[in-house]
């Protein structure tokens, strides 16, 4: 052997550090309203109202967790 190696196929390659079991933790689990809060309930029923509009549903859970952190810790 002259010490060079063979480059890995790029399609199958993986380096060292990979794992498929690697969780970045999105997408965040979905925030959940908070019984008896009238802000918690509305916003619910808005994101259970949109349908087909996944950037829409994200606001709304981002305008939800502010409010869960605002007003519920
Ligand atoms: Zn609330």
């Amino acid at each position: 052997m002259n010490g060079l190696r063979v480059p890995p196929r790029k399609d199958s390659y993986r380096p060292p550090w990979f794992s498929d079991s690697f969780d970045y933790g999105f997408p965040l689990p979905a925030p959940v309203a908070v019984r008896g809060c009238g802000v918690c309930a509305g916003m619910a029923a808005t994101l259970a109202g949109i349908v087909g509009d996944a950037s829409g549903a994200a606001d709304v859970r981002v305008l939800m967790r502010r409010h869960l952190r605002a007003a519920h810790e």
